[in-house]
């Protein structure tokens, strides 16, 4: 008897000697206008959560760094004198502004920063959008050509008057690039860190590859009513929707992604989904095609290596980048595919 008691005894200080189990531990926190989401794989709950933390601390200090709507961020200080006179930045939010305007470069101009020229008299929540008249004067200030950088001294200067920027179409992508930073610095090997539409998965789902799902834009938050779910690992993943933050009126659909050519919302796709290496490179490229349309933002996309693209017309029709693409159907009549491709 004493002996099984001894025994059991035994066990019971073992279970407890046990480090904490490896579990998956996740967290979701209001940030940057926008929900962010942190799930990692942990070897225990401690490690875990300080990393997480970390990232969420990170995520604020980006924001207060950042936002166009913190009269206090460095970002809003710009938009008040830089078209008096050069303003001192930040390096790192001096980094991000001139990494925006390579995003320029290879779109087009459909991403552009200085879109907020225009996109700041758009109220989506309040129902505001500018009139005719009003976008005809704002128009000329928007062209990320008008930013000039000194990078000597870090900083920033408007060439013309009433310009302003806003980083929302990367910042985001950016912060999620920090988070997996810092979760690897932390020892976590698998995760996913999301900051609205932007997203990058850090390793796979142990063993199995992540299911990102691309929402219906009639029905966004039906998750049986996805148009598709794509199994990825280790990249990251950014989708725009012209129903994330929009009004309609009279039959016109005001939202969030802006032409900067002509300071309307842009139409031409309902959302666009891109996957590549960074959050920041598939934040800077998800709004391509809404300017330019689906041919040409294919084009770009398939130009880059390590790219691909999931476009949803306005027809509802899905268009998929060549890496995406099933391999096209064999013609009736034509001999069997090979066993290896070579
Ligand atoms: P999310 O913020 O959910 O990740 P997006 O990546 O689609 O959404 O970014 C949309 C945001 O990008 C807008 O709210 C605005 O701040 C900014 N934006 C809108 N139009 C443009 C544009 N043409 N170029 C650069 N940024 C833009
Ligand atoms: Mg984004």
């Amino acid at each position: 008897m004493m002996q099984r008691l001894a025994g059991l005894l035994g066990l019971v200080l073992l279970a407890l000697a046990q480090p904490a189990r490896a579990d998956w531990l996740d967290r979701t926190e209001a940030i940057m206008g926008t929900r962010v989401f942190v799930e990692v794989w942990a070897d225990d709950p401690a490690q875990g959560n300080a990393a997480i933390e970390a990232v969420m601390e990170e995520m604020r200090r980006i924001d207060a760094l950042m936002s166009h709507y913190k009269p206090d961020s460095e970002l809003s200080a710009i938009n008040a004198h830089a078209a008096q006179e050069p303003v001192q930045v930040d390096p790192e939010l001096f980094d991000l502004i001139k990494l925006s305007t390579h995003f320029s470069q290879i779109t087009d101009g459909a991403f552009d920063i200085t879109y907020a020229s225009v996109g700041y008299l758009y109220n989506y929540p309040l129902h505001v959008h500018p009139s005719e008249e009003q976008i005809k004067a704002a128009l000329p200030s928007v062209n990320w050509r008008y930013l000039e950088f000194d990078a000597a001294h870090h900083t920033i200067h408007f060439a013309r008057p009433g310009m302003r920027i806003d980083l929302g179409g990367i910042a985001k992508g950016y912060a999620v690039d920090r988070g997996v930073a810092i979760l690897k610095a932390h020892g976590i090997a698998h995760a996913i860190v999301t900051a609205g539409g932007d997203s990058r998965l850090l390793g796979d789902h142990r063993g199995r590859p992540w299911l990102v799902s691309v929402a219906h834009p009639d029905d966004p938050h039906n998750p049986d009513k996805v148009v598709t779910r794509i199994p990825l690992a280790d990249c990251a993943v950014s989708t725009s929707g012209d129903y994330e933050r929009y009004f309609d009126e009279d039959g016109i659909r005001y939202h969030h992604i802006i032409d900067p050519h002509t300071g309307h919302s842009a139409t031409r796709v309902r959302s666009a989904t891109i996957i590549g290496p960074t959050a920041t490179q598939t934040d800077g490229l998800s709004k391509t095609a809404f300017v330019l349309g689906p041919e040409k933002a294919l084009e770009i996309i398939e130009r880059l290596p390590d790219f691909d693209a999931v476009f949803v017309t306005p027809e509802g029709k899905l268009l998929y980048s060549k890496g995406l693409r099933p391999p096209a159907p064999r013609p009736p009549g034509a001999p069997p595919a090979p066993a290896t491709p070579h």
